[in-house]
């Protein structure tokens, strides 16, 4: 009996190693194996709401991007770029005609004089200036401080430089007048030696939180006399309503200094699927940034730079964007009375979030797969934004939308 077991034992053994041959010859020990980087990242939670949200035809609030048109203007400026010949290599830091718009806009918006052959590198988008930004200054062990919930790219772009993210929790607001906010005296004790920077993002993705005079205030007294860095994340720049100001790192010299201050096109002029951004940041800094760039994207897209340097020139382009899209989160606001979830108040982005505890109790990711599959509405659950996946029963909607695809969007949710 003794033996027939270990028999038994051996022919298992065998197959478990030669089964797996037979079947997948191609894979030997030999083969290269990755020891992944970033072990703890899926798929980014907005291919997933998307790809669900086209499977199940159910209208898309998940994922951020506008269903309405971008200006004809500016498509027709860059097939005139085209035809005019701007079609091989951008010189690696961007169009100068483009880098120069910039800095005119920033002078005339923050009053803060920026140089454009030093301070400013065109970027293949947003997330690629500020994962860029990172690149350039974290060190393996360096910390980096961030606030949850947060972008999703943020977290993987430290770890795959060797950082090691240490996320803050925004308090929740108590009342739903309020928004998100930073807990400062939470960064104060969080500071440690390693602190290499400082992440942060206003108008803040997904909570629409925006920051203030105080928040800056808190920001300089904390960074003062520390060798910290700041990037900042101000992609939705134009995305800001209620009047408020929007407080960039470019209006104050002493963050400046130390800021990667990182904006996106897509964002501003409704064609996110352009993925062109850029990056403002000291000269000295800029240095060692373009390093990184250079052998990474190199440069970008050399139409639509040329049909942007000349769209930059039109101030009511983009300085009527506060009032475009605040329009948008009113009147979404106004047709989600009719539901049974808890707006929450944005300031900003295309973002608003809403709790749902009088719809259920079950879990955000849950809820938000339901929505979709069930109510034919797709959103992002915030737990997707935390580190530790940290439910607040909390969905994100995208209202960057035409007035009838939030309608159709809320006659769905009226029903649940
Ligand atoms: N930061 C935040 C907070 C965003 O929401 C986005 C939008 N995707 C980006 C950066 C990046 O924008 P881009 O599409 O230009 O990379
Ligand atoms: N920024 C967008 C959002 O938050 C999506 C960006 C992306 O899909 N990578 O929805």
């Amino acid at each position: 009996m003794k033996i027939q077991h270990k028999l038994q034992e051996v022919c298992f053994n065998l197959s478990v190693f030669f089964i797996p041959l037979i079947l997948y010859p191609h894979i030997t020990t030999m083969s290269p194996q990755i020891n992944s980087k970033l072990p703890n990242v899926g798929t980014t939670i907005f291919t997933v709401m998307s790809a669900l949200a086209t499977e199940y035809k159910a209208v898309n609030l998940g994922q951020g991007f506008p269903d309405y048109p971008m200006s004809e203007e500016l498509t027709a400026k860059v097939y005139e770029a085209m035809k005019q010949g701007h079609n091989q290599y951008a010189p690696m830091p961007g169009l100068v005609s483009l880098r120069e718009s910039i800095a005119e806009k920033v002078q005339h918006l923050y009053h803060t004089s920026i140089n454009p052959d030093t301070e400013i590198t065109i970027t293949p988008g947003g997330t690629y200036a500020i994962y860029s930004a990172l690149t350039t200054i974290v060190r393996p062990g360096d910390e980096v401080i961030l606030f949850e919930p947060a972008y999703d790219s943020y977290i993987p772009n430290i770890e795959i430089n060797g950082g090691i993210a240490i996320p803050l929790p925004l308090t929740y607001p108590e009342n739903k007048s309020d928004s998100y906010r930073i807990n400062w005296d939470l960064v104060r004790s969080s500071i440690s030696p390693k602190t290499k920077a400082i992440l942060i993002n206003s108008p803040h993705n997904p909570t629409g939180t925006v920051l203030d005079k105080n928040d800056i205030e808190e920001l300089k007294q904390i960074v003062a006399g520390t060798k910290i860095f700041i990037v900042s994340d101000e992609v939705y720049e134009h995305l800001i309503y209620d009047e408020l100001p929007h407080e960039s790192m470019l209006k104050y010299p002493e963050l400046f200094e130390r800021s990667f201050v990182c904006f996106s096109f897509g964002k501003t002029y409704h064609c996110t699927g352009w993925k062109l951004g850029y990056c403002i940041t000291p000269a000295v800094l800029m240095k060692e940034y373009r390093k990184v760039h250079q052998f990474n994207a190199f440069s970008c897209f050399t139409p639509a730079q040329a049909a942007l340097a000349v769209y930059l020139k039109n101030k009511e382009a983009y300085l009527s964007l506060p009032r475009f899209m605040q329009q948008k989160r009113d009147y979404f606001v106004e047709l989600m009375k009719q539901t049974k979830f808890d707006l929450l108040t944005t300031h900003g982005s295309y973002f608003i979030c809403a709790s749902y505890g009088r719809i259920s109790d079950e879990a955000d990711k849950d809820l938000a797969i339901r929505l979709t599959k069930e109510a034919g509405v797709a959103t992002i659950p915030l737990s997707a934004f935390y580190h530790n996946g940290k439910d607040d029963k909390v969905v994100r909607f995208c209202f960057s939308k035409q007035d009838k695809t939030l309608q159709q969007a809320v006659e769905k949710l009226m029903k649940i």
